[in-house]
């Protein structure tokens, strides 16, 4: 256990004013009985060899263990970097309209338990669950994560197969509302991970949790990530017109497509809503943010090589021009739970 996790008051009181990475994925493949699975398909195999090699991980791992190499690794990241703490992300399995796991149930899975284990034993870490609202217990699974310690959660719409907009969910919503417990989503399209509903990319499918009073934080701004995407980033600009509670995070804007709408995070009153996050172990690149001159040639040069991607990813935002809050907002809107099992500091009366 680490000295800075004894504190009941929460990490965000003492750390509030240090960056974070506030969207990191955590992949396993069970090995020390972690309980994760991944199953990389023989046309995503060159995508995950780069994911690894960028993470600094040998490829042998996929099959001698990867769990554990994958943690100190990111921990050791972590502790050299200009970060004081990252969001770990847990994920839920693609489910069908009953909430049932669909075959196939999506490429990669981590459990709840797991990340919010990493948490108890790592300040470093920060526990984001993964509850699909209409799986038959999501709500008695959310009660066991707020209890557990959880700090965000976290679904892809279009890879898991979420409607958020369905009026079944209002009530899961409004807990998690009443909790604090802010939601990050995946908007825009998905390459490295199978799309389930294509139409769930679009940011509008986020309009119910909004208006259950949830903060939001739309993955990417709901950029595009492929040329054949729709273009979802104006309608989810619009969208912060309508409701302060929502957010975007800059996460994989270091890779081409996604990267366009730099200059339009930067400009106000946008860059009052983004939130920094890498979507790691997605590779982080410095040759589209230097061709479009968001960041100098030395400044390029310097980082790009750079073996710590976490801070390889930190150093380019701030070299594109995104300001200091934007590494620290995501403090303001973590649920900060008091201990185990009572009622958090950020809950409202019910
Ligand atoms: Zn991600």
């Amino acid at each position: 256990m680490n000295s800075k996790r004894s504190e009941p008051q929460t990490a965000a009181s003492s750390y509030s004013r240090k960056p974070v990475d506030a969207h990191v994925h955590v992949v396993g493949t069970g090995s020390g009985g972690t309980g994760c699975w991944l199953r990389v398909s023989v046309w995503r195999r060159p995508m995950a060899a780069l994911m690894l090699r960028h993470s600094g991980l040998p490829l042998t791992a996929l099959r001698t263990g990867l769990d554990g190499l994958y943690i100190s690794r990111l921990l050791e990241m972590v502790r050299s970097s200009s970060l004081s703490a990252v969001v770990l992300l847990a994920q839920d399995l693609a489910r069908d309209e009953q909430g049932l796991p669909l075959r196939g149930g999506g490429a990669f899975y981590v459990p709840n338990e797991y990340v919010l284990r990493l948490a108890r034993e790592h300040a470093e870490f920060l526990p984001a669950v993964s509850i699909h609202p209409g799986r038959p217990d999501a709500l008695e699974e959310l009660e066991r994560c707020l209890a557990g310690g959880a700090v965000m959660m976290k679904c892809l719409p279009n890879c898991q197969n979420i409607n958020c907009s369905d009026r079944r969910f209002t009530r899961f919503w409004e807990r998690m509302a009443q909790a604090g417990l802010p939601l990050l989503a995946h908007t825009g399209g998905e390459y490295t991970l199978p799309v389930v509903r294509r139409d769930y990319s679009d940011p509008r499918t986020l309009t119910l949790p909004l208006e259950c009073g949830v903060n939001v934080i739309a993955a990417h701004c709901a950029t595009k990530a492929g040329l054949t995407d729709p273009e979802y980033f104006h309608i989810f600009a619009a969208m912060t017109r309508r409701f302060e509670n929502l957010y975007g995070d800059n996460s994989a804007f270091t890779v081409p497509i996604r990267g366009r709408r730099v200059r339009e995070c930067l400009g106000e009153p946008l860059v009052q809503r983004i939130i920094h996050g890498s979507d790691f172990p997605v590779p982080v690149f410095g040759h589209f943010a230097w061709l479009r001159g968001f960041v100098d040639w030395q400044t390029f040069r310097r980082w790009e090589r750079h073996p710590n991607v976490l801070e390889r990813d930190y150093q380019l935002k701030m070299a594109m021009g995104f300001p200091p809050d934007t590494f620290t907002r995501i403090w303001k809107l973590l649920r900060t739970p008091v201990s185990a099992g009572r009622q958090t500091s950020t809950e409202k009366p019910g």
